[in-house]
């Protein structure tokens, strides 16, 4: 063995006191930290020719790149949809690396076992039906692309042949009728060779992101041929809710595949105020939840549900003599684009046995709470203009006066030190919005936002006069 490693293992639970250490400063001073770093990233160094052990690389680590690092997973990073790490599902991610497993095979140990329990958890977590068997991916891009496969094989098996033996040329033209879909479900559909021009859009209610089911209706009698149904239960904007029920009772009668987008819309039904939204989500085919947005998990952790395992394998079956049988349970490496991968379940396991169902509808509470507490703020802030009523998470607003993409910049910019906002269009309209996501974010990280934000409204230099 190098003498390096040699030396680091003989001392390896001292070293992982060190590392204990630095990751408790770096939590300790999230709040404090500048929620997003101005500074410049250090240059590139050479790869060493002979490494100087764990010790050293903490420090360079420490000192080179950890002052650029973001906030993000603090109380006032708002910016996408974020969340940040609970401890029970830090300790997970930890003991992750620590044994260092691969659950895809059954040949191997129990990793498996652990999946499928933490994905009965998250079934009874969102209401859904022992109809519905779950794999762990990476993120929603991951779990709507695999949604998305599932249906083109759905597809298939409507017209008599199928995509995963034959290529998509045998399905012909494909329609995947949406309202406000996600972005990842577009880079999906490239990804699956069904290109993004499938993608039909239907328009949605008046002022609103979700489907007018009315229209998705005509759309539909107007495609000759079977069809894919984005439904969008949270959209990204103004966390608007299609009507899920509506949508399968045309399902009923025009016989698409329902592929349901609930990325972070899926923690409504934890609110008993809020669960109408999701009212309907167990009936959909297959179904897009993301765990490192509201349920605080590390990064990369997402699940993918749906009621036709048979036709997941049928896509992602990976035949080879070594690794097991398809079987009426296949093995997880026969349902993701992935093979080998780490247990990705365990942080959601940890999580969720240390918090169970009451601390996540505190935690989706008080989101929503501070989403409220701040929309009202910015509904009443001279200056300011609300988007969108708050349904949920998300406070969509933007400029009373000359919202223009440059202005509500300069705004966020002003703002960076106390809160991260990211820009988007909503209606034709450059606007910000702030995603409440993170277990640690309070009313009074809320207030201190508002006051920001008043002060920064107040300093923004007037509109240029042209
Ligand atoms: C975040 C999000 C996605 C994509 O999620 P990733 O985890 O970034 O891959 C898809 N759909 C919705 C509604 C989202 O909010």
């Amino acid at each position: 063995m190098h003498p390096r490693l040699a030396a680091d293992l003989a001392r390896l639970p001292d070293l992982l006191d060190v590392t204990r250490r630095q990751a408790t400063a770096f939590l300790d001073g999230l709040a404090e930290r500048p929620v997003v770093q101005a500074v410049r990233a250090p240059e590139p160094v050479p790869l060493p020719a002979s490494g100087a052990g764990l010790q050293a690389a903490l420090q360079d680590f420490a000192t080179r790149w950890e002052p650029g690092l973001s906030a993000g997973a603090g109380p006032r990073y708002l910016g996408f949809v974020t969340g940040g790490v609970t401890p029970a599902a830090l300790a997970g991610d930890w003991l992750t690396a620590a044994v260092d497993q691969n659950p895809t095979s059954s040949l191997d140990a129990a990793g498996q076992q652990v999946e499928e329990e933490a994905i009965g958890w998250l079934r009874d977590l969102f209401g859904l039906s022992a109809g519905h068997q779950g794999t762990f991916v990476s993120g929603a891009t991951m779990s709507n692309t695999v949604g998305l496969a599932i249906a083109r094989e759905w597809l298939g098996e409507q017209l008599g042949v199928s995509p995963a033996e034959d290529g998509v040329g045998a399905l012909g033209t494909v329609r995947v009728l949406s309202g406000s879909p996600h972005s990842s479900v577009v880079k999906g559909l490239s990804v699956l060779g069904l290109g993004r021009t499938a993608l039909v859009p239907v328009p949605t209610l008046p002022d609103r992101e979700a489907v007018d089911p009315a229209a998705l209706e005509r759309a539909l009698r107007e495609a000759d041929g079977p069809c894919v149904v984005v439904a969008n239960a949270g959209t990204v904007n103004t966390v608007d809710f299609d009507d899920l029920r509506a949508i399968a009772a045309l399902r009923d009668r025009y016989g698409f595949w329902l592929h349901v987008d609930a990325a972070f819309g899926a923690f409504a039904a934890l609110s008993p105020a809020h669960a109408h939204l999701v009212d309907g989500l167990d009936l959909a085919d297959s179904l897009c939840v993301d765990l490192h947005k509201w349920l605080n998990v590390p990064y990369d952790s997402a699940v993918q549900f749906t009621r036709r395992r048979d036709l997941q394998a049928r896509v992602f079956q990976n035949a080879a003599a070594y690794l097991g049988p398809l079987g009426d349970t296949p093995d997880p490496v026969h349902l993701t684009p992935e093979n080998s991968r780490c247990l990705r379940a365990l942080a959601a396991w940890f999580t969720l046995r240390a918090y169970g169902r009451e601390g996540y509808r505190e935690i989706v509470e008080r989101c929503v709470a501070c989403a409220h507490t701040l929309g009202e703020a910015v509904g009443a802030l001279d200056g300011l203009r609300l988007l969108a009523p708050v349904r949920l998470s998300v406070v969509c607003f933007t400029l009373a006066d000359a919202p223009t993409t440059e202005r509500l910049a300069a705004l966020a910019g002003r703002l960076a030190d106390e809160v991260f906002l990211t820009p988007t269009v909503y209606a034709g309209v450059p606007a910000l919005r702030a995603a409440f996501s993170n277990w640690r974010t309070t009313e009074e990280d809320t207030r201190l936002i508002i006051r920001a934000l008043e002060r920064a409204v107040r300093e923004l230099p007037e509109p240029s006069s042209r």
